[in-house]
């Protein structure tokens, strides 16, 4: 009897232990499985066959930028718009996390729980994709961009919709044919994985002044009854800051065309480290925006235990200042929207987005008051039309800064240029960095304009 008992207990607990495990199991297979089955490595759907039972992904204009054709991934026909759009599509072995291959692959390659990739072709849903990029103005901006053969970024988006029209990094590769990166090679691809419109931060260098601005025009009651005179060279807090040029005598408003360092320097230590920290706070330098449910690189601004010159770089972008391209794009969008920002977003079908509940349109928040959105947008059409000059977008209405920002001794500068259309029937804004290579206006100048140009021309705005 006692040894019945024994075993009954025995088989029991096995029994239990066996349920336990089968229910282990199941949960990990209906809350895991479309993870697992993604993995590059499932032969189904990575590796040498690529995504080879997905849906395509189109342009906002329904070009086909990949698609599964015999078995095969095939991406566009021009090599360079496979080039220009690898960032936002991805490649075969889903390297790049935040492309719409490797966000969106259960819903490409129409993975199901019951029956996983095994469903008959016939009855598979598979997904296409619809992006709000267009493959025109990313061509653009990429043709000017690479021909630099640097690093940079350049991203336009509309400021009303949130829709992203342009997204472009490089380095890059043709997702057709991705070059086997080796020991060899590897300082060649160094960085090519990371998308920098979305994943990368920069020093900002005269960009900045939009923040130093803000905080001037909030903080300081008779701005615009100041004036300065620069001679080229200033000594601030034992160091000096210095300019491109003697700018003479610039009032507030100049000063920010002209992009002198010396009154943006000064601007910066009357106000403080705190009170500048508060307006970079506000605008969103310290926060990471988001995209579609991906987190934005964050930029950086606290001057707190700086020294008196430090903080006064840290007032024209340098110091420990950082910023990332479509984080400025926002926040150039905001000054456009009188201070209210709109997240960005890559996907046309916002169905899609709730599908792997991601909520478009939420986290817009108050960047600026409307008052101070209102005067940095008629300094930063004053800059353009009084020192860029009008000619530079076809005709477009445009609000704009560029900057140039020192990142080391025997380093080039990163070029810069944020801003924004105001056109209605371009409500677009824009930011672009070109890193180490020259001034601002020379570099990311005309990879904005070519892509501005071609966005302006599709929406008829021009
Ligand atoms: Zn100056």
């Amino acid at each position: 009897m006692k040894r019945m008992l024994r075993r009954s207990t025995m088989t029991l607990m096995i029994t239990l232990a066996f349920i336990g495990g089968m229910c282990y199991f199941v949960f990990k297979l209906v809350t895991g499985a479309s993870d697992w089955v993604d993995q590059p490595y499932n032969a189904h759907i990575g590796g040498s066959g690529g995504l080879a039972q997905a849906g395509a992904i189109y342009d906002c204009n329904g070009v086909v930028l990949a698609q599964t054709v015999d078995g095969e991934r095939v991406y566009n026909e021009s090599e360079s718009v496979r080039r220009a759009t690898l960032h936002a599509v991805g490649d075969n072995s889903l390297n790049i996390s935040t492309a719409a291959q490797s966000m969106y692959r259960s819903q490409l390659s129409g993975y199901n729980l019951l029956l996983g990739l095994n469903m008959p072709e016939s009855l598979r849903t598979t997904n296409d994709i619809t992006l709000t990029i267009d493959s025109t103005v990313c061509k653009a901006a990429y043709d000017v961009l690479a021909s630099y053969d640097k690093k940079g970024a350049c991203v336009i988006y509309n400021y009303k919709t949130g829709e992203v029209v342009c997204s472009v990094s490089t380095k890059g590769y043709d997702p057709q044919n991705p070059p086997e990166i080796t020991e060899e090679n590897e300082s060649e691809y160094d960085g090519v994985y990371l998308d920098n419109v979305r994943s990368s931060s920069y020093a900002p260098g005269s960009i900045f002044k939009i923040v130093t601005a803000a905080a001037a025009i909030e903080n300081i009651p008779d701005i615009y009854e100041r004036s300065w005179t620069c001679y080229g060279s200033h000594e601030i807090g034992g160091s000096d800051i210095t300019c491109v040029e003697a700018h003479g005598t610039v009032d507030f408003k100049y000063a920010m065309a002209c992009s002198c360092n010396y009154v943006f320097a000064e601007l910066a230590t009357e106000l403080g480290p705190e009170i500048m920290k508060q307006t970079a706070d506000k605008m969103g330098i310290n926060s990471s925006f988001e995209a579609d449910g991906v987190k934005l690189a964050k930029g950086h601004y606290n001057a707190d235990g700086a020294t008196e010159n430090q903080l006064a770089w840290s007032g024209v972008g340098q110091y420990d200042d950082r910023v990332n391209p479509l984080q400025m794009a926002i926040i150039c969008g905001a000054i456009a929207n009188s201070g209210e920002s709109v997240n960005p977003t890559f996907i046309k079908d916002k169905s899609l987005l709730a599908s792997v509940g991601i909520k478009f349109g939420t986290g817009g928040q108050t960047l600026l008051n409307s008052d101070t959105a209102a005067a940095l947008d008629e300094i930063m059409r004053y800059t353009v039309s009084s020192y860029y000059g009008d000619n530079l977008f076809g005709g477009l209405t445009v609000c704009a800064k560029t900057g140039t920002a020192e990142v080391g001794e025997d380093k080039a500068p990163n070029g810069w240029m944020v801003g924004y259309a105001k056109d209605e029937k371009c409500p677009l804004a824009f930011a672009c960095v070109v890193e180490e290579s020259g001034f601002g206006f020379t570099y990311a100048g005309p990879v904005v304009e070519a892509a501005m140009i071609q966005a302006a021309k599709n929406l008829g705005a021009i």
